[in-house]
């Protein structure tokens, strides 16, 4: 078998598209432009690819955005006191702080800083809680974005072994939840691995789906998996390469040519996953601003 591919790229754009008519028409009705407020933390030239493509997909599809930098010596009192202000801004409809963010910062402190109401990147505990127990919530974006992407390739999850390796807060975890939930879009059985998971073969080869986040280049082979698996990559590595101009290459968690030999469906790395994130960003923004999720 050789895979089809999911086409992050191509979904993403027709997401984005279908965003932008619905900013329009909202702003036509006479509301204000939605707003993100994106700060960053430090110099980190991954980071700053990322807020860029964030922002450019803002102004494509009509969201106001702004970008706040602070030098990686701010401490996490005078970060909270930025947090709070953009909280109480009523023009500020979405907060992103870019990760990682400097060791001596807290990360999940800050996170539950931000207002949940303004939590588009839907990592506040209060919508991971809400996501869990099936309440309406600002959905994590990457986990979202994976979901949206098998719900338009019409891949069924229903009653399918769905193995997810990497059980961090942003990914892993939450799509994981998504996935085994049994009255929404999931209804999977679930298995999480991470990296004290023992003989993960053992793990990966059973997966009807598998979703792979771990950030370790090439962990995923072929041998690792089974005929017709429907594979998920959304590691995202700089891995150095000197043949190319800017010294480096983009690499997936999996192995790219022989996990596709065997699987039926599978996502480049780039132009997979990290299009539907930025998408699900645009929409969790749209919806900050509607107040749809939170209506208090
Ligand atoms: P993380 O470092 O927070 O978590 C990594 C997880 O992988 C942990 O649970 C760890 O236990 C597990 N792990 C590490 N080595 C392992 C191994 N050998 N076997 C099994 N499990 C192992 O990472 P993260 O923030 O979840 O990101 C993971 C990857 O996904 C990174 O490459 C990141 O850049 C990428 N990412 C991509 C997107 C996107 O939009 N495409 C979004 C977020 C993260």
């Amino acid at each position: 078998m050789s895979a089809s591919i999911l086409d992050g790229k191509f979904l993403s754009q027709k997401i984005r598209a279908s965003i932008s008519a619905d900013v329009l028409d909202w702003v036509e009705k006479g509301n204000r432009t939605p707003k993100l407020q994106v700060i960053l933390v430090g110099e980190n030239p991954a980071s700053e690819t990322y807020v860029g493509a964030k922002t450019k997909a803002c102004k494509d599809v009509g969201i106001e955005s702004d970008t706040l930098i602070l030098p990686d010596t701010v401490s996490e009192y005078e970060l909270k006191g930025v947090i709070s202000e953009f909280n109480k801004d009523q023009n500020t409809d979405g907060i992103l702080i870019q990760l990682p963010i400097p060791d001596h910062i807290r990360k999940l402190s800050i996170i539950e800083a931000i207002d949940h109401r303004k939590d588009v990147d839907g990592f506040h505990p209060m919508n991971i809680g809400r996501l869990t127990v099936g309440q309406p919530s600002f959905r994590p974006c990457t986990p979202a974005g994976i979901l949206e992407m098998l719900n338009y390739y019409s891949i069924p999850t229903k009653g399918k072994h769905a193995v997810v390796v990497g059980a961090s807060n942003i990914v892993g975890s939450p799509v994981a939840v998504m996935l085994s939930r049994e009255n929404n879009s999931g209804k999977a059985t679930t298995t999480i691995c991470h990296k004290f998971t023992k003989d993960l073969t053992k793990h990966t080869i059973d997966a009807d789906l598998l979703i792979v986040a771990t950030g370790q280049p090439g962990l995923i082979t072929g041998q690792m998996v089974k005929e017709g698996v429907v594979v998920i990559d959304v590691g995202i590595t700089r891995v150095a390469d000197h043949t190319t101009e800017r010294g480096y290459r983009l690499a997936g968690d999996c192995d790219f040519d022989t996990v596709a030999e065997k699987a039926s469906w599978i996502t480049p790395v780039p132009g997979g996953v990290g299009p539907m994130t930025v998408a699900m960003l645009m929409k969790n923004t749209l919806l900050a601003a509607k107040n749809s999720i939170y209506t208090d």
